[in-house]
């Protein structure tokens, strides 16, 4: 039996009794075509992150933003969920998930078919207008930044968990931004916590309580690099609540694990899925329940 195996049954001894509560990163994400810059396999990000006073504050920066994620959002919309993600939605399926906060911002949790998913950093298919709070889908901005920017044909490079590409400064300067239709000046920015940017405390309360509920916490490929992932660990690890780690890399929560598990997303969490989601699909009686 290799380790991996050996791995895959203790996991199996603590998902199984149920009361799971997951917290995953962009590490489940990367077999979707993802890069997890933290990660073992990511490619390094080659500028710093946009900031949120640089995007509100700094035109250029802005339009350097949009420039370089109408590029990746080409990217990003062809993205699919992975074995990794419909694990997780079969497990929530057979009751052993209770909730699912994720530091993901790809809406690939719900696509695979998970109910409720807490998003901590937002979606990056919805965009919100600064000024008067209008939500539209990115697909509607889409079509406006390509209604007005008809002849950007850049070539899209690397691109970082936040959809972000590079772009040279020619390129960018003739990119056109787009303001709220609704307002007519409103400055639209993804619905996505930025850098320097704090997540809404109402957010940050629901997944303290979330956790708080939890038989287990159950980290799926996460770092753990920021806090603002990390303080549920350490609020469960305070609470006497089992942590659970599946990651390729150690992590800033290794230290309050009662397990970890270094081995890939891809092969860990179908394997897990099999050997108690399926069993638990086979004995249940499945209630239907309300949507919501
Ligand atoms: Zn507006």
């Amino acid at each position: 039996m290799d380790i991996v195996t050996e791995m895959i049954d203790a996991l199996v001894d603590r998902v199984s009794a149920g009361g799971v509560v997951v917290l995953s990163g962009a590490g489940l994400s990367t077999e979707s075509g993802i890069p997890d810059y933290r990660g073992p396999s990511g490619v390094a990000r080659r500028h710093t992150p946009m900031t949120y006073q640089a995007f509100t504050g700094d035109r250029l920066a802005r339009r350097r933003y949009w420039a370089r994620s109408h590029v990746g959002w080409r990217l990003m919309a062809r993205a699919w969920p992975n074995d990794g993600h419909r694990a997780v939605a079969r497990l929530q399926d057979a009751g052993l998930i209770d909730a699912v906060i994720t530091q993901n911002v790809d809406g690939l949790h719900t696509a695979a078919g998970s109910s409720g998913v807490v998003e901590l950093h937002g979606r990056l298919d919805v965009v919100v207008c600064l000024d008067c709070g209008n939500r539209i889908s990115r697909e509607e901005l889409d079509q406006r930044l390509r209604e007005a920017n008809p002849d950007f044909a850049a070539r899209a490079g690397a691109v970082n968990p936040d959809g972000d590409v590079e772009l040279d400064d020619a390129q960018v300067a003739g990119f056109h931004v787009v303001d709220c239709t609704l307002c007519g000046t409103g400055m639209l920015k993804p619905d996505v916590v930025f850098f320097g940017e704090t997540v809404p405390a109402a957010r940050v309360a629901r997944c303290f309580a979330l956790v708080e509920q939890a038989r287990l916490l159950l980290v799926l490929g996460s770092s753990l690099t920021v806090m603002s992932g990390r303080r549920f660990v350490l609020r469960a690890a305070k609470l006497g609540i089992p942590v659970v780690i599946v990651n390729q890399g150690s992590t800033r929560g290794d230290a309050y694990a009662a397990l970890t598990v270094d081995a890939p997303l891809g092969r860990v969490l179908p394997a897990l899925a099999d050997r108690i989601a399926g069993a638990a699909q086979g004995v249940s009686v499945v209630t239907p329940v309300a949507a919501g």
